[in-house]
C-alpha cells in the first residue's frame, strides 16, 4: 500500500517531484542483513524514480515512487527495437555518515550523448541529479557503510511508446533504482583472466560502442560465455588488429618506466574510472598515451618486457589487474608485483578520494544527502 504525500518544492528545474512513500518498506532487521552481505545487483531499495517523457510535453511527471514493477504494454518499442540506454554510479558513504557521488555530470554528459546515439531525448543534466538527490533522500539508510562498500545506483531510459513502426519513440521513460554492493573482491582484489574474442566483435565503425545501451551488452553475452568456458572472468574485443575493451570495462596496459597506455577508438564507450585513473597519473607525472594499440603490440611488449603489466577499470569493479591474456593460439601474463603496483596504487587513491579519506583536490565529489 502506498500513500501519497504532500507535493515537494520545486526542483532547480522548475519540476514539480511527487514523492509516494513505501508503506511496505523493507523493516530495518530485514535491511541491515541485506548490507552486512549485499552481493552486487540482488537486492533493491524501497524506491525508484520515474519521469516520463513525450514529443509534446517534454520531461514531465518526476516522481519518487514504490520500487516495483513498471506496466509495459506488449508493443513497448523498447521490447522490440532495443531502444533503450544506461548509466552506473555509486554513492559512497564518508565516515561522518554523509553521502557522496563521484562525478556525477560526467554520467549525465554521457546519458545525453547515449542518448543522442539511440535517438532518444536527452534529460538535462539538472534534472540527473536532482533524481539521484530524490532517490537518497527517501533510501539513505540503504547506503552502505562498510569498507569498500557502496550503494550502486542505475539510471535508465527506454521506449515506452506502443507502435510497431519503426521510428525514435514518441513516449519516453526516465528511471533510477538502486542496489546495495558489497566489495567487489572481498578477500582483496585478484587479477582476472581475460579471453581475447578473435570471432565476436564488441561494436563496429559507425556503430553504437560509444553508448551506454543495452544491445552492446546482449551482443556480449555469447563471447562472455565462451570467456568462462575457458576459465577467464572477461573477454576482450578487438577492431580487427586493435585492442578495443572489456564487455563492460576499459583497458590500460603498463610500460615499464610507468607510462599508461590505453586505445583510442569510435567505438569505445569513455570510462568515467579510466578519465579519472588517467589523470590521477598524470598529476604524478606520468606519460598517458591514448592512442591506436594493436594486440600484436601487446603481445610483443610483454614478451620484451617493455609492458610489465594492464588493468582494467570500470565504476563497480574500480581497477581489476590483468593476470592473463587467453587467445585461441597464444597467452600474454603479466605476474609478479612489478605486474599490479601501479594499478592498485592508482586504485587506491581513486577510492580514497571517493570514500572522503584524502582530499577531494579536483572537486570529483558531490553530497548527496544536503
Ligand atoms: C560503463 C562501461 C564502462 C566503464 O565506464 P565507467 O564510467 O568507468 O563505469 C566501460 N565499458 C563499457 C562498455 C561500459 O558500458
Amino acid at each position: 500500500m502506498a500513500i501519497d504525500l504532500p507535493l515537494q518544492a520545486p526542483s532547480s528545474a522548475g519540476l514539480i517531484w511527487r514523492v509516494t512513500r513505501n508503506e511496505s518498506a523493507t523493516p530495518d532487521a530485514e535491511r541491515a542483513a541485506i548490507l552486512a552481505d549485499p552481493g552486487f545487483g540482488q537486492h533493491f531499495t524501497d524506491h525508484m524514480v520515474d519521469l516520463c517523457w513525450s514529443l509534446k510535453g517534454g520531461w514531465h511527471r518526476p516522481q519518487v515512487e514504490p520500487y516495483g514493477p513498471i506496466p509495459l504494454d506488449p508493443a513497448a518499442a523498447v521490447l522490440h527495437y532495443s531502444q533503450e540506454i544506461f548509466e552506473g554510479l555509486k554513492a559512497y558513504r564518508h565516515a561522518d555518515g554523509s553521502i557522496w557521488t563521484f562525478r556525477p555530470d560526467r554520467n549525465a554528459a554521457r546519458l545525453q550523448r547515449s542518448a543522442r546515439r539511440l535517438a532518444l531525448p536527452e534529460l538535462p543534466s539538472d534534472i540527473f541529479i536532482e533524481s539521484l538527490r530524490q532517490l537518497i533522500a527517501v533510501d539513505a539508510d540503504w547506503v552502505p557503510s562498510a569498507p569498500e562498500t557502496s550503494l550502486y545506483l542505475r539510471p535508465f531510459m527506454f521506449a515506452k511508446e506502443a507502435f510497431l513502426g519503426v521510428r525514435a519513440a514518441q513516449k519516453v521513460g526516465y528511471y533510477l533504482i538502486a542496489s546495495p554492493a558489497g566489495a567487489y573482491f572481498p578477500g582483496g582484489v585478484q587479477p582476472v583472466n581475460i579471453w581475447l574474442s578473435r570471432q565476436y566483435a564488441r561494436a563496429g565503425k559507425g556503430g553504437t560502442g560509444a553508448a551506454k545501451t543495452g544491445g552492446n551488452y546482449a551482443s556480449s553475452l555469447l563471447p562472455q560465455a565462451e570467456a568462462y568456458e575457458k576459465g577467464c572472468q572477461q573477454v576482450l574485443f578487438l577492431d580487427g588488429r586493435y585492442i578495443e575493451e572489456l564487455g563492460g570495462m576499459n583497458l590500460v596496459l603498463v610500460t615499464r618506466d610507468g607510462r599508461l597506455i590505453t586505445p583510442e577508438s569510435d567505438s569505445i564507450l569513455e570510462g568515467i574510472t579510466l578519465a579519472s585513473i588517467l589523470q590521477l597519473a598524470k598529476d604524478r607525472g606520468l606519460t598517458v598515451e591514448q592512442r591506436k594499440v594493436s594486440i600484436d603490440e601487446w603481445r610483443e611488449g610483454a614478451a620484451s618486457g617493455e609492458i610489465v603489466g594492464a588493468f582494467a577499470c570500470g565504476t563497480a569493479a574500480v581497477v581489476v589487474p590483468i593476470g592473463k591474456l587467453l587467445a585461441d593460439d597464444f597467452e600474454i601474463v603479466h605476474e609478479g608485483p612489478a605486474s599490479s603496483e601501479l594499478a592498485m596504487s592508482l586504485r587506491d587513491e581513486l577510492t580514497d578520494i571517493q570514500y572522503g579519506r584524502v582530499a577531494d583536490r579536483h572537486g570529483w565529489m558531490l553530497r548527496l544527502d544536503a
